[in-house]
């Protein structure tokens, strides 16, 4: 396969069933233009302890309407394989409430990530960290561990979402908190959940993949498994910065991607 060959699955997709700009369909039809084969659709899903007026996310109450809609859309398509996934928000305080209502349907893959900590959206503008005190930033970055290592401790999660999302803004904390990042990896590698190259870091302040090289080649020293992934929200993203994504992965010493499928992952190459 030539460098620059489309990427064969591609998971973590956003519609407009969350906050992407395009349904299902345009999304799996963009996709089989940028010839990826195994197409995943991923939106939030979010049951905030805090205040969730403003979440763009699917309702509960709407899951089966969502699941409807990939699945239909899916059968539009029979030269590819469409998954149905979940970009699921972690919060210890609403977790068994999302699992009873995810375990309602059949998903292919749940991605956990953690967007929100003691009440502060990370990824959400640069002015919010910037206001925030040399104290309380580092306090952020700190929960974010702590919050993402308690997610793959619940051994729930297919994926674990943007592993370093809080550099988004390149706000990075005073001191060092690499320990606790490894503790993270350990944490996943434990519950058996892969994690993504995220590539839309490459967009970014942080001009940066999520995660880092470094914690890429920490994560395959413990074995833990990898996609790649675009999280895209728009059609024009679906494969964006893919080839230099592969160039990452193989520069870490990954040489394969997993796919998922009932919750039952396999290995591919690269
Ligand atoms: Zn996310
Ligand atoms: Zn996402």
């Amino acid at each position: 396969m030539s460098q620059h060959a489309a990427l064969f699955a591609s998971y973590h997709n956003h519609t407009t069933w969350s906050d992407g700009s395009a349904s299902p369909a345009d999304m799996i039809r963009a996709a089989r233009g940028a010839g990826i084969r195994e197409f995943g659709v991923s939106d939030h899903f979010c049951l905030s302890p805090y205040n969730s007026g403003s979440v763009c996310a699917v309702a509960p109450e709407s899951l089966g309407d969502y699941v409807q809609d990939v699945e239909r859309a899916g059968c539009a398509v029979p030269d590819m394989e469409i998954r149905l996934g979940l970009e699921v928000d972690y919060f210890e305080e609403t977790f068994e409430a999302s699992v009873a209502l995810l375990q309602l349907y059949s998903f292919d893959y749940i991605i956990g990530s953690v967007h929100c900590v003691d009440g502060f959206q990370v990824d959400v503008d640069s002015g919010s960290w910037s206001a925030l005190a040399p104290e309380r930033r580092d306090r952020i970055w700190l929960l974010y561990w702590q919050r993402l290592r308690a997610a793959a401790e619940t051994g729930f999660f297919d994926i674990i979402g943007h592993f370093d999302l809080p550099k988004k803004f390149a706000c990075y904390p005073s001191s060092d908190l690499t320990a606790e990042a490894l503790k993270t990896l350990d944490a996943i590698v434990r519950s058996g959940a892969a994690i993504e190259i995220n590539t839309s870091g490459w967009d970014k302040p942080a001009r940066e993949a999520y995660p880092s090289l470094f914690y890429l080649r920490e994560a395959k020293r413990r074995g833990i498994p990898l996609v790649i992934s675009a999280d895209a929200h728009e059609k024009d993203s679906i494969d964006r910065y893919f080839s230099r994504a592969r160039e990452l992965a193989r520069t870490a010493g990954y040489g394969e991607t997993a796919c998922f499928e009932h919750r039952k992952r396999s290995l591919r190459k690269i």
